[in-house]
């Protein structure tokens, strides 16, 4: 199982020199096993995937997963080059979002007067379902497992396993005071949790700056927690701050480390070999 990361920023991109080196597209991965594609999330990230697919002439056939439709996690989509060819197969699968459907949350995104091209006039092939609270499915290869995470609105976590490799992706979620039981059972074991580290834990208590308790996002420090309880073999931080620079982040990866050491922070444009051990990344 292979990870591509093509987005790790939270709530906003983040272009520009001092977030080059981490990267500043939001939250974007797609796993590849045995040629079937999974992706994790639309955010600003997902055009890469597309302009790759298009680049390599092949046709998109693949499963896009979503944690949640706050607009870091969807707004690649109108950009997906494959979502304007006919041949282009996308499932859509994720949490209901609440007030809207899946399907209505999709197209209300390019609705007028926020984008140019309706979404009930694309001419792909763009089936959605919604999954509900901790169902799980099989899609190629991949077996699918979920969980809700704590965050305004409906958001879950999964767990992808193929090939006996398991990556979690808990993203948007808050970790409040003690570690989360939902989590806690679906990161077990897993060979790589990929977790919100959005604040540090003096900005979440407030100590600097507004506190961001009942913001929807966790800390390193209850990621180091979480990993160390679940017995993960790694640990990725993700869905950085907007307003983080790349020492910002640096800084954050140390201090994780001095926690549970095998943790690392996702970067943009890396790919991630699940089959090999990830001391190298850790190293690095
Ligand atoms: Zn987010
Ligand atoms: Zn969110």
């Amino acid at each position: 199982m292979k990870i591509h990361i093509h987005g790790v920023r939270g709530s906003i991109a983040s272009p520009g020199l001092e977030t080059a080196y981490f990267g500043g597209n939001t939250p974007c991965l797609e796993v590849v096993a045995d040629g079937t594609r999974l992706v994790l999330d639309a955010g600003s990230g997902l055009r890469n995937v597309g302009d790759r697919i298009l680049a390599e002439g092949k046709v998109a056939d693949f499963t896009l997963l979503f944690s949640h439709y706050h607009w870091d996690h969807l707004q690649g989509l109108p950009f997906f080059g494959p979502l304007y060819m006919a041949a282009s197969r996308i499932a859509c699968i994720g949490p209901r979002p609440g007030v809207l459907g899946l399907r209505d949350s999709l197209r209300q995104q390019m609705a007028p007067p926020f984008f140019p091209v309706p979404f009930d006039s694309l001419p792909s092939q763009l089936t959605t379902r919604e999954l509900r609270l901790r169902e799980g499915f099989v899609q190629g290869g991949f077996t699918v497992k979920s969980a809700p995470t704590n965050h305004p609105d409906p958001c879950f976590a999964y767990r992808i396993e193929h090939g006996g490799r398991s990556l979690v992706y808990a993203t948007d979620t808050e970790h409040y005071d003690c570690v989360d039981p939902e989590l806690l059972r679906l990161a077990r074991g897993a060979d790589l949790l990929v977790y919100d580290a959005q604040y540090l834990p003096e900005e979440y208590a407030g100590q600097k700056g507004p506190a961001r308790t009942g913001w929807g996002h966790s800390t390193y420090e209850a990621g180091a927690r979480l990993a160390q309880a679940a017995g993960v073999g790694a640990l990725g931080l993700f869905h950085h701050d907007p307003r983080r620079n790349d020492d910002g982040v640096r800084e954050i990866e140390a201090r994780a480390r001095e926690l549970f050491p095998a943790t690392f922070a996702l970067r943009e444009g890396e790919v991630l070999d699940l089959a090999a051990p990830l001391v190298d990344r850790v190293a690095a």
